[in-house]
């Protein structure tokens, strides 16, 4: 390369030297110096850009290019040869074919370099560039060619020199397009092309203007400024290549001003052509011109309208149709310059209660639609400029300004009552409730993210306070930042005996008697009140403090139990256990000890397990299990029907009690699909000697249709919700006192 390098500029240099000495009229040996150095120069170029070619990106590119000097190589040579040597010239000049033979090579080529420098051409791309190139080239013709033609009225030796700056115009126009379309990332190579082609259109232009009026001589000064054309031409090639950049993210920073101001010509050039009936062949390129350029808007709008489609996409949420979380968040950038601005907003957390439940009890098609909705029916009752999304899973948000604490939990209110009326989902009629959370700032926060944090926090107190919808508290929530995934709190819960029982009547239908109680544990929280299961059941079991618990729990049940026979109601007792109790192989010993110690019949504890739970560690629960049922222990399957266990497998284990899932239970009486679910769970219990209870029978008509139906055992709010020990016991004497034993 570098001796290639060399070798141009010494013959470049001395061709120019010897062209000026020509010119200056010095001698004829400078003149003949001229001649040969020229075709030597021009050799030089072609290896030039072949060895460019080998060098860098673009190898079809340069050799294109290559092929184009050889081409103007050829012709210069036999120009030469038929000047000096041949008497007549002939009347289709062969140096004029090698000479045009330059323009579609050196077309491809740079063609070829453009598409090099430009990954994401796009036809808009190659629509800009035309509209620049045949701009310019029309401006060019408008300016000289349309003269020249005029008077060079027909004669094909005339055409043809004229044919050279029409040939150059195209080329000139594709390289200033290619400009347009590489913008910023011309480099300096780009700058000598151009450089180099407006000095070979100028000596062209020149020559057609001087053929025209016979002025042309051969080796004059013309000469000189073909021979500086070349020399940036060879620059171009020694420009060591540009990387070329492969960052797929970077839209190229195109300016579309100059395509736009280019059409804006090429229209003047139009409308001028119309007034002075000037020069076709620059009228035809400023139509073809507008002409691309029509076409660039019509795609420049279809390209907006798609781009405007893409990002509404991606803000979108495909299930509900609700802006998404990644539109949350560029909400709550939003907000956070409005709050600066002195605003108010509101954040609601808004989480549907047992989702995780009735997507897998009744397939995710019944979860999805109750999420559209759920969707649907919370945007009624907003207004027009508060924003509704949808978080993920079944966790939706919303943003609304100029709200107080006090009415935003109003709001809250409103949309909890959207809840009020079931949802009608494929058949089925489900009742659904939601925990609303919320924070407000400038209040709780003046940082928009951290609100939608404190109104997370305060939405899982909801959840698992039962409170519906509650505001942020500092007092409550602060210290919980971690969704009470404190081990020690809990722990310290276990040691002060902080966790309480609250039981819930089972009534038997065929005597219509109440013949137990489910056991159902509470934490009474000293900070945050009273909480329920869901708010630490998991973590007690990823502590590893399960065991302790159900322990706890069942000593305290038995205790229970033991208190209210003694007062003459003698009271099944059923109580849930977890994974780890079952593949804990001192379980049924603990569990009899703890019956012996309170001197109950084994009969009177009920143990209920979920199915999904039974299916972890089978042969190790089912040992458990077994040993469990011979020491005369009641197993009960809860949920029954969310966890997908086979009639096979069920059939195989120790249990005494099918549990149907509430899923079901409320929602049979409007729905014939879940009743013949019913039906059939009832039939399959007692094929297998089962006992059959249904869990969440929340109205007269379902505890009707369930007595209908043949079932044993309901249990649900509409019988009673699961109360402290002291008011069951007014419950039950309400209902029937207890006899005592004399
Ligand atoms: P589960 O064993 O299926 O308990 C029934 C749950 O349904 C209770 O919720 C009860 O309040 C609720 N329920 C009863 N009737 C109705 C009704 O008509 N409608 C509606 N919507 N709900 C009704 P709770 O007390 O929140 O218990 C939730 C779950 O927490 C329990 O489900 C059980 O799996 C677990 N759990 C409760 N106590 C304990 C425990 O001591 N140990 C273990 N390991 N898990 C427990
Ligand atoms: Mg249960
Ligand atoms: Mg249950």
């Amino acid at each position: 390369m570098v001796a290639v390098r060399a070798l141009a500029a010494v013959f470049g240099g001395g061709w120019v030297l010897a062209s000026l000495a020509s010119a200056a009229g010095v001698g004829t040996a400078a003149s003949f110096l001229a001649e040969k150095g020229k075709l030597l120069f021009l050799a030089s170029l072609v290896v030039m850009f072949v060895v460019r070619g080998l060098a860098g990106p673009g190898r079809t590119a340069w050799w294109c290019l290559a092929g184009a000097m050889a081409s103007y190589l050829a012709g210069a040579a036999t120009y030469e040869f038929s000047e000096r040597h041949l008497a007549v010239v002939p009347d289709l000049p062969w140096s004029d074919v090698a000479f045009f033979g330059f323009y579609p090579l050196a077309f491809a080529g740079l063609f070829l370099l453009i598409r090099l420098r430009t990954r994401t051409v796009t036809l808009s791309t190659w629509l800009d560039c035309a509209v620049t190139g045949l701009t310019t080239a029309a401006v060019a013709a408008a300016a000289a060619l349309g003269a020249l033609l005029q008077q060079a009225g027909g004669d094909v030796l005339f055409i043809a020199s004229i044919g050279y700056p029409v040939a150059d115009l195209f080329l000139f126009g594709l390289i200033a397009g290619g400009l347009v379309v590489i913008g910023r990332d011309a480099g300096a190579g780009w700058w000598w092309l151009i450089g180099g082609f407006a000095v070979f259109l100028v000596a062209d232009l020149t020559f057609a203007y001087q053929v025209v009026h016979g002025t042309y001589v051969v080796g004059g000064p013309l000469d000189t400024l073909w021979g500086l054309a070349f020399i940036a031409f060879g620059l171009a090639a020694c420009v060591a290549p540009r990387p070329v950049r492969f960052d797929a993210t970077a839209v190229p920073q195109r300016p579309l001003v100059v395509p736009a101001a280019c059409a804006l010509v090429a229209l003047g050039i139009l409308f001028r052509g119309y007034l002075t009936g000037g020069d076709p062949v620059a009228g035809s390129l400023a139509l073809g011109a507008v002409l691309a350029a029509l076409a660039r808007t019509g795609l420049t709008f279809r390209d907006v309208r798609a781009l405007g489609d893409s990002r509404r996409q991606a803000r979108t949420d495909e299930l509900t149709g609700l802006p998404n979380r990644r539109s949350v968040f560029e909400s709550l950038d939003a907000a956070d310059e409005r709050l600066a601005a002195g605003a108010t907003i509101a954040v609601l957390v808004l989480d549907l209660d047992r989702f995780k439940e009735i997507n897998d009890s009744l397939g995710h098609s019944v979860g999805d639609a109750l999420l559209r909705e759920v969707g649907g029916r919370l945007r009624e009752e907003l207004r027009a400029e508060d924003l509704l999304a949808r978080l993920g899973g079944d966790e939706f948000v919303v943003l609304a300004e100029e709200l107080d604490a006090e009415s935003a939990l109003a709001m809250a209110q409103r949309l909890r009552a959207q809840f009020l009326r079931p949802f009608l989902l494929g058949g089925l009629e489900l009742t659904v409730d939601v925990s609303i959370g919320l924070a407000v700032g400038p209040e709780h926060s003046g940082n928009s993210a951290e609100l939608l944090q404190l109104a997370d926090l305060a939405m899982y107190s909801t959840k698992a306070g039962r409170l519906g919808a509650t505001v942020y508290d500092e007092a409550r929530d602060g210290h919980g930042r971690h969704r009470l995934e404190d081990v020690s709190q809990l722990r310290r819960a276990l040691d002060r005996g902080e966790l309480v029982l609250h039981y819930q009547p089972k009534l038997a239908l065929s005597t219509g008697a109440i013949e137990g109680v489910e056991a159902l544990v509470r934490w009474q929280h000293p900070t945050r009140g009273l909480l329920y299961p869901d708010a630490f059941i998991d973590l007690a079991e990823t502590a590893g403090l399960m065991s302790r618990l159900t322990t706890q729990v069942i000593d305290m049940a038995l205790a229970q139990c033991r208190v209210w026979a003694d007062q003459g109601r003698a009271l099944t007792m059923a109580v849930n256990v977890s994974p780890s109790n079952l593949v804990d192989e001192q379980f049924p010993d603990v569990v009899a000890e703890l019956l012996a110690a309170q001197g109950l019949p084994t009969g009177i504890l009920v143990l209920e397990v979920t199915e999904s739970l039974l299916m972890e560690d089978r042969e190790r629960a089912v040992r458990v299990l077994s040993r469990l049922r011979d020491d005369g222990v009641g197993v009960a399957i809860d949920d029954y029907g969310t966890g997908h266990s086979s009639l096979a497998y069920l059939a195989a284990l120790p249990v005494t009690e099918l549990k149907l899932d509430r899923t079901f239970v409320s929602a049979m009486t409007g729905s014939h699909r879940a009743e013949s679910i019913v039906t059939s769970t009832l039939q399959l219990a007692h094929a297998l000697g089962l006992v059959l209870v249904a869990e969440g029978a929340e109205d007269q008509a379902t505890v009707d249709a369930l007595t209908m139906l043949g079932c044993d055992v309901v249990q649900g709010y509409h019988l009673s919700r699961p109360l402290p020990p002291d008011q069951l016991w007014s419950w039950l004497e309400d209902r029937s006192p207890a006899v005592v034993a004399d």
